[in-house]
């Protein structure tokens, strides 16, 4: 009897995995999150094409996603980054402690306070 509730503990959450894992992929980000030295400098929609212009970047935000199109720093990294769209996906340029997330709609009511 207690390796049945082992096995249905298990598909269980073998199921919640697999829900998650497909619900992760499927939700398109909404907003943009830019982290500059560990401060958030800014948020911007995704679904407002826009030029967003940081201390040594310059961010692009087209077709509800967003990339860095220009840089300074070394390495490139960042500007050789593909675009992102989905939730919690990450460009980071490291010379300088920048990071740009995708901030899900989930995610996002959770974060945001007023
Ligand atoms: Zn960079």
């Amino acid at each position: 009897m207690k390796k049945d509730w082992i096995l249905i503990g298990g598909i269980v959450l073998l199921s919640l995995l697999l829900w998650g894992l497909l619900h992760g992929c499927s939700t398109t980000g909404e907003t943009v999150q830019v982290t500059l030295d560990g401060a958030v400098f800014g948020t911007y929609s995704l679904n407002e094409p826009q030029t967003v212009f940081l201390p040594h970047h310059t961010l692009k935000i087209e077709n509800q996603q967003v990339s860095v199109i220009k840089s300074d720093c070394v390495g490139q990294d960042c500007v050789r980054a593909l675009p992102i769209s989905k939730g919690n996906q990450l460009i980071l340029c490291l010379p300088y402690r920048l990071s740009v997330q995708v901030l899900s709609k989930s995610d996002s009511t959770d974060t945001v306070t007023y």
